[in-house]
């Protein structure tokens, strides 16, 4: 009777570690899936369609105002060469950020880039 009670409890106690262990395997799975899920390939689309949008805008900027490829821009520049006249935004947030007009507009989202 006493090594039964006892077997019982060693597997009571390992079938407790399993589920803690299988419970920690979906929590691992599951976690970065639930980041993948944000950072989907139509919206990082969307956020590079932005960039292409904002890297036109920075091309007719230059253009209109004779600048070089080594002249600063800043991304208030380009509002009057956007839709509305409005900067579009990353569909994650990320920011965007515009340095000379020879560079390629980024966002602060990895994966985000022209
Ligand atoms: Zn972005």
């Amino acid at each position: 009777m006493r090594i039964s009670k006892l077997l019982e409890k060693r597997v009571g106690v390992m079938f407790y570690a399993l589920a803690v262990v299988l419970l920690a395997v979906v929590v691992s799975v599951r976690i970065p899936s639930l980041r993948k899920t944000q950072n989907t390939p139509h919206r990082n689309g969307r956020c590079i369609n932005n960039l292409r949008i904002i890297d036109s805008a920075k091309e007719q900027w230059a253009q209109q105002n004779k600048k070089g490829a080594t002249d600063k821009v800043a991304l208030r520049d380009l509002a009057p060469f956007c839709k509305d006249g409005v900067i579009p935004s990353c569909p994650l947030g990320g920011i965007y950020a515009v340095t000379v007009v020879s560079a390629n507009p980024t966002c602060t989202i990895p994966g985000h880039s022209l």
